[in-house]
């Protein structure tokens, strides 16, 4: 029987030896710390729970949270009902329950850390902290510190994104999103099960001055720092040459969630594309046993087909949102005019919820914004914003 070792049980690799176990092929996870609370706001979006129910339907505990509240300075606050709530789950639980159904169809999971893979022949010869192992194919699933250099995405300082927060003791209904002027990235509350996860994330700034903005706020909010956890990590966001190296497969290897880049360029929503990626990559191993068709090959045309295009328009989009004005910082005309336009509110919520993407953006905001007069200005517009695709379907 073959053996696929899952290089890192975060999300991504847990799900993907879920998946190959369930097929019947030998998995091994190897991960340094197997569950733990890895610095993340947790949210999972109605497109990632939709498609993989059983994000929704478990007894893990979660909290479903139906109202945001999106603020700029300058612009005020708008608040955004959430018809389809936005599910936040503490990391380590989330974690284990996929850890968990891994095990329950048939993975073995291992507490290790993975030092070094060779390639040896059609084999891969693997060293970890406790010893050595062979393997006939590796998914690479360890996040975006990816340790391992000759395989996964090249994450250079312009395609990642520094995020830190502090996980609070305190309690809030809704989540809080707050664009700063010159930030390509944003603040969230997020209301968890007993805390708050609070956090910053921006691209081309320093941790320390984030985290001198999101101090300043959570002062402003009453939000206390004293006594909560600090924690940072990074979060790929990948410029959008990358998108188009993205050094995602190679010869008995593929790289999924955030060690491959696969995260929205605009929202940092990673969860999803950990999960959606890990299922891709396993349905392209199993099509080269069955139909000996290189696996990297389709993975690649599985990724682009599926959400890489969306996330490389949003990688374009991103430069225009948080990088241009339109009769000031564009964040603040979006809150001005989804408090002002049902119709772009409506389109805003779907954005939230991942079931409106970038690629079809445009159209939607030149056909579904013809109301009044200063509607229509505004959408076409913002529409304008909207860069065309430059990728093709394959
Ligand atoms: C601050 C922050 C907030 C975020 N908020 C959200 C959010 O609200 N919603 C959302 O959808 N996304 C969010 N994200 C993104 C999300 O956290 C990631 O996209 C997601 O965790 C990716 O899953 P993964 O399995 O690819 O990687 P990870 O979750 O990072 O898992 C990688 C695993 O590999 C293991 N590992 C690494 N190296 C080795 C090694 N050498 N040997 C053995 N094991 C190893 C690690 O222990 C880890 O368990 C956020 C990210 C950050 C940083």
């Amino acid at each position: 029987m073959k053996t696929v070792a899952v290089l890192g049980g975060g999300p991504a690799g847990a799900f993907a030896a879920e998946q190959i176990a369930r097929q019947g092929l030998r998995a091994i996870v190897l991960d340094e710390k197997l569950a733990w609370e890895k610095p993340c706001g947790g949210g999972v979006t109605y497109k990632a729970y939709n498609q993989y129910q059983f994000l929704r339907e478990n007894d893990t505990p979660k909290r479903f949270v139906h109202e945001t509240s999106l603020a700029s300075t300058g612009a005020g606050s708008v608040s955004l009902k959430l018809d389809s709530p936005l599910i936040v789950y503490s990391r380590m639980d989330l974690n284990q329950m996929l850890l968990s159904r891994a095990i329950a169809a048939g993975a073995q999971v291992e507490k290790t850390r993975v030092t070094g893979m060779q390639r040896n022949g059609e084999q891969w010869d693997l060293q970890t902290r406790h010893g050595k192992m062979t393997a006939d194919y590796c998914i690479v699933a360890t996040g975006a510190r990816n340790p391992l250099r000759d395989v996964g995405t090249r994450l250079s300082s312009n395609d990642t994104m520094v995020a830190l927060g502090y996980y609070v003791p305190q309690q809030q209904e809704r989540i809080d999103i707050q664009f700063l002027p010159e930030l390509e990235g944003y603040i969230w509350v997020f209301p968890r099960c007993g805390h708050l996860s609070v956090g910053i994330c921006g691209k081309g700034e320093p941790a320390s001055s984030l985290r001198r903005r999101l101090e300043a706020y959570m002062h402003e909010k009453d939000l206390r720092c004293d006594g909560s956890t600090f924690y940072s990590h990074l979060l790929p966001s990948l410029d959008t040459p990358a998108w188009q190296q993205n050094r995602v497969a190679g010869p008995g290897w593929l790289a999924v969630g955030d060690a491959a880049g696969l995260v929205d360029p605009i929202t940092g929503e990673g969860l999803y594309y950990a999960i959606r990626s890990a299922d891709l990559a396993v349905q392209a191993l199993f099509n080269e046993l069955r139909n000996n068709e290189m696996a990297a090959a389709f993975y690649r045309r599985l990724l682009r087909r599926d959400f890489a295009n969306d996330l490389e328009l949003g990688s374009r989009l991103a430069k225009r949102v948080f990088g241009r004005t339109f009769f000031g910082a564009v964040p603040s005309r979006m809150i001005q005019l989804t408090r002002r336009s049902p119709r772009f509110k409506s389109l805003m919520q779907d954005l939230f919820s991942g079931t409106q993407n970038y690629l079809t953006l445009k159209r939607r905001l030149l056909t579904n914004l013809n109301g009044g007069l200063v509607d229509m200005v505004l959408s076409f517009s913002f529409s304008r914003l909207i860069p065309r695709s430059s990728t093709s379907n394959e």
